[in-house]
């Protein structure tokens, strides 16, 4: 068992990327940073609980490396090239312990290494449910943030890599063998901070998908005053996720099921060509999903040449709208 000061000495004051804008570190009463000039701060905030965001039986690496990339993905979806973050660490006492703790502070320190993102204080407290809350803090340059209300008609709808795996993984968690590579998707997730970076000035409009392709995509249509054409055949999905979907004869698990950490953006059509050398550039896949239309605010239209969707679309209309009544 530590103190929380033996804990914060031993495990998270080695956390910190040699960087010559923290002035001040972890050990003083707060942080202090440089700010460089002709820059914007971005700041966001993701809590993670036991039971709640990730499974009690969860690696503690992976916690820690889902509670940064959560927030790393949310700089991403703003174009912000991460720089600071701070942890508040709620532990239950059977936690308390060297080997939690070790195995913590290490997929912690991984993933702030991988984006060169500097921990510069938190807070640790003893209590009865595993919690995490990271604050992170990005720069972009001033008034280059890529919104969620900035979506225009006629732009095309993009989204990287594959969606589907991330919720696969939380359905196959159990599972001893097979789909391994859904399972890490979702313990460790790829925040697309790069692909964010490369989307500035060029993107209209961008979200995370956290909790789903749609109703993330909702959000830009909500916030853009658009609608949107969705075709279903386009979204990018693995063999696996195309193969379970079919199983459990639900053509929108994989729009539906969140946890994807993918980033689903618009962009002009004029726009459209400079993706492929991003693609190329970052071994990332960049898909047209569909495109921004005028007409009811937040409606996206789904369509399928293969599926017969008009009854589940609609389905979904329903449950996209509960969501938010
Ligand atoms: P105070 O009592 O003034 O709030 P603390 O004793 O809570 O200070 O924290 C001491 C120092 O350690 C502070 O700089 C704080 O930011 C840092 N700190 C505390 N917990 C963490 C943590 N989980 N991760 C990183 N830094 C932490
Ligand atoms: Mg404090």
């Amino acid at each position: 068992m530590s103190s929380e000061f033996a804990i914060i000495e031993d495990y998270f004051k080695p956390i910190s990327v040699n960087d010559s804008a923290v002035v001040i570190g972890i050990g003083d009463d707060g942080a202090v940073l440089s700010l460089p000039s002709n820059k914007q701060l971005v700041v966001v905030t993701d809590t993670s609980i036991e039971g709640v965001h990730f499974p009690k039986d969860t690696q503690p690496f992976d916690i820690a490396w889902k509670s940064l990339a959560v927030n790393l993905s949310d700089l991403a979806a703003m174009g912000a090239k991460p720089a600071f973050f701070s942890l508040a660490l709620s532990l239950p006492t059977g936690l308390n312990q060297n080997d939690w703790l070790k195995d913590f502070a290490l997929g912690l320190k991984t993933l702030a290494k991988k984006h060169s993102i500097s921990l510069v204080g938190g807070d640790t407290t003893k209590s009865t449910v595993l919690s995490i809350t990271i604050t992170a803090n990005g720069w972009v340059d001033k008034d280059k943030a890529i919104l969620r209300s900035t979506a225009k008609v006629d732009d095309l709808i993009f989204v990287s890599g594959n969606i589907g795996d991330g919720g696969l993984g939380l359905k196959k968690l159990n599972n001893v063998q097979g789909f391994q590579s859904a399972i890490q998707r979702l313990n460790r997730p790829n925040p697309r901070v790069e692909l964010g970076l490369k989307l500035v000035g060029l993107a209209s409009s961008a979200i995370d998908i956290s909790d789903g392709l749609l109703v993330d995509l909702k959000h830009i249509l909500d916030a853009s005053h658009v609608s949107a054409n969705v075709n279903l055949d386009d979204i990018p999905m693995t063999l696996e996720v195309k193969k379970y979907s079919a199983e459990i004869n639900n053509p929108f698990f994989a729009l539906t099921c969140g946890d994807d950490y993918e980033l689903c953006f618009t962009i002009p059509k004029n726009k459209q060509h400079v993706l492929q050398t991003i693609q190329k550039q970052l071994s990332v896949s960049l898909t047209c999903i569909g495109q921004i239309v005028d007409g009811k605010k937040g409606v996206i239209q789904l369509k399928s040449n293969h599926q017969h969707l008009q009854s589940k679309a609609n389905a979904f209309q329903v449950e996209g709208f509960k969501h938010f009544v």
